[in-house]
């Protein structure tokens, strides 16, 4: 079986990882002819709307799914009419607008914080009364990495926030002085069965997620059966097939959904060496119409991103316990070029080796 992706970036490159010890081969198509999953199928390089690239990869691939949740609709639609597009195209379309995203939260009864669609000064005005300050003013579209958003704090903030994102579709939020922020992994095959990861704490600096631990620390039965069903909810809902991640705000006991990507998720990176099955086998099982395989900890995990500069390869694998995954890209300021992997059999132990790689990637890199 042959599996087309859309988005050839460290998320494919794990997925052909994974698809390649299924016996599975993969076409990806990426603007960018250097997509560091080239390296592990074949590359078709242009827009994604291109129609002659749409022909030739949807004449070529049994399966379709994507890396990115910033696909055009279009070119998911016009693929649906040839080969499976899974997941389901209707999840783009509800994770690339943060209304609808929220909107669909709520007709789940899957709580978020308070929110209202802006789409004039007016709004703005009226919305801030209502959700009061601090609160957060967002892009509906295109936002990530903490990108196209503003936190107002103050009254007089909403015309300076106004000033520079108004013009597009935008949504208020109330500001959550959240306890922490957790993530969920679902997966779902083809026949509708489930399967749920362990909750995972994230950490984020400038808006970018820099340490993930799994289980989170401290997880209660209680918290872990919330958000499960919460996710459980918005896989049926969307008739889902492949891996699913929500983020949420735990808030004074409660769990409040702030987004969902309908792909694998960089806060499931731990899965690779951290559970029975990693979130992109999954993936790849739940695509091809195979059994899913189980989703529990091995022990306890924690991910750590690279970002902007890679690490000396020999000093990180120096560390017992630590497993290096390296994705091909260019250096750049701001971007993830991988990912550091601690498996441990406690999160004391886990929790001493998260310590050493910290002061190993704050050393200055060397100069030749
Ligand atoms: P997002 O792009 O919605 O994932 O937001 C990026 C980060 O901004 C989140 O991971 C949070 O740390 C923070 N954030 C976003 N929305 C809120 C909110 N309503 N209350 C508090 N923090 C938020």
């Amino acid at each position: 079986m042959t599996a087309g992706c859309l988005g050839g970036g460290q998320l494919g490159r794990m997925l052909a990882l994974a698809g390649h010890t299924l016996g599975l081969r993969f076409v990806f198509w990426d603007n960018n002819p250097e997509a560091p999953a080239g390296e592990l199928g074949r590359l078709m390089a242009g827009h994604y709307s291109d129609p002659e690239i749409m022909q030739r990869f949807a004449s070529a691939v049994d399966v379709v799914t994507f890396e990115f949740e910033n696909v055009p609709v279009e070119t998911a639609r016009f693929l649906e009419q040839r080969v499976p597009v899974l997941p389901p195209p209707a999840s783009l379309e509800v994770a690339q607008e943060r209304w609808r995203e929220k909107s669909l939260f709520r007709k789940l009864d899957i709580p978020t914080p308070r929110c209202a669609a802006i789409d004039s000064r007016r709004d703005l005005t009226r919305s801030l009364e209502r959700i009061g300050l601090p609160a957060v003013l967002k892009t509906r579209r295109f936002g990530y990495d903490g990108k196209g958003q503003i936190t107002l704090r103050k009254k007089a903030d909403a015309r300076k926030a106004w000033d520079s994102l108004g013009g597009v579709p935008l949504i208020l939020e109330k500001h959550v002085p959240f306890d922490r922020e957790l993530s969920i992994l679902a997966v779902r095959d083809r026949r509708g069965r489930a399967a749920f990861y362990p909750l995972i704490e994230n950490h984020h600096r400038e808006g970018i997620l820099r340490l993930s631990l799994a289980p989170a620390p401290g997880l209660s039965p209680r918290l872990q059966t919330l958000a499960e069903d919460y996710a459980g909810r918005v896989l049926d809902a969307l008739n889902y097939v492949g891996v699913l991640a929500i983020e949420f705000f735990e808030y004074k006991g409660k769990l409040l959904a702030n987004e969902m990507a309908p792909r694998v998720h960089n806060s499931g990176h731990w899965t690779i060496e951290g559970a029975e099955t990693s979130q992109f086998e999954n993936h790849m099982r739940a695509i091809a119409g195979l059994p899913l395989g189980s989703s529990a900890a091995l022990g306890h995990s924690a991910m750590l991103n690279l970002i902007g500069t890679l690490p000396e390869t020999s000093e990180i694998l120096g560390v017992p316990g630590a497993h290096l995954h390296i994705y091909g890209k260019r250096p750049g300021p701001k971007r993830k070029l991988g990912h550091i992997t601690v498996t441990a059999a406690t999160p004391q132990e886990r929790d001493k080796t998260v310590a050493v790689l910290k002061s190993l990637l704050s050393k200055p890199a060397e100069r030749p």
